[in-house]
């Protein structure tokens, strides 16, 4: 049983909140690729060793329908097209909730299906409506969530357990982290590690 891979539509809003674990298939333009190379594992534990993967969303990198890769050649949808990465549903639900805190659950009621997304103690989002199928359903989710994490803007990247965080610039100079704390830019509220945070922007 092989696990749904998610849709362009929903690649594209992976690729713009950095999605960047590298994937078994890419969507090179409209179409899906196999990977080709496999990659150091060393960052991302989210994959099995031995599976061959590569990243497609690396920046600046355009690729041809042959799967080869030119950094910097401009993408003009004839000889080079952007890619998108394209994990399976449930790699990119498992990054939602392991880097993004955004937990997205499914239940069934007859034989409808409905997703909860939740984020913290704050709630998100119900489906408004029912679905036929549990992927239909997930991917729907997975989209909100994509969404919400777009609306955080995360602006900070953790060095050191390379999760992202967001702060608001309340006044000049006073930095408000929204998480639990308040007072040190340079705190990881998920390591706990001074100095550890980078500014992604
Ligand atoms: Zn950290």
């Amino acid at each position: 049983m092989e696990d749904q891979l998610i849709s362009l539509k929903t690649a594209k809003l992976a690729k713009e909140v950095k999605f960047k674990l590298a994937t078994s298939y890419g969507y090179i333009g409209k179409e899906l690729h196999p990977a080709k190379e496999t990659l150091s594992l060393e960052t991302d534990e989210l994959i099995e060793a031995g599976e061959v993967i590569q990243d497609f969303n690396k920046e600046k990198w355009v690729y041809d329908r042959e799967g080869g890769e030119c950094f910097g050649c401009k993408a003009d949808n004839i000889r080079y097209f952007i890619a998108h990465s394209a994990p399976n549903q449930s790699l990119l639900q498992r990054w939602l909730r392991e880097l993004h805190n955004v937990q997205i659950s499914l239940y069934k009621v007859s034989n409808n299906y409905y997703y909860v997304i939740g984020y913290d103690k704050g709630f998100i989002k119900t489906s408004s409506k029912s679905y036929g199928t549990y992927e239909s359903a997930l991917e729907d989710a997975l989209q909100e969530g994509l969404k919400f994490i777009k609306k955080l803007k995360p602006e900070l990247l953790c060095g050191n357990c390379n999760k992202y965080t967001t702060y608001n610039k309340l006044l000049k100079g006073t930095i408000k982290l929204t998480e639990t704390y308040t007072k040190d830019i340079d705190f990881c509220p998920n390591c706990k590690q001074y100095g550890c945070l980078q500014d992604i922007t």
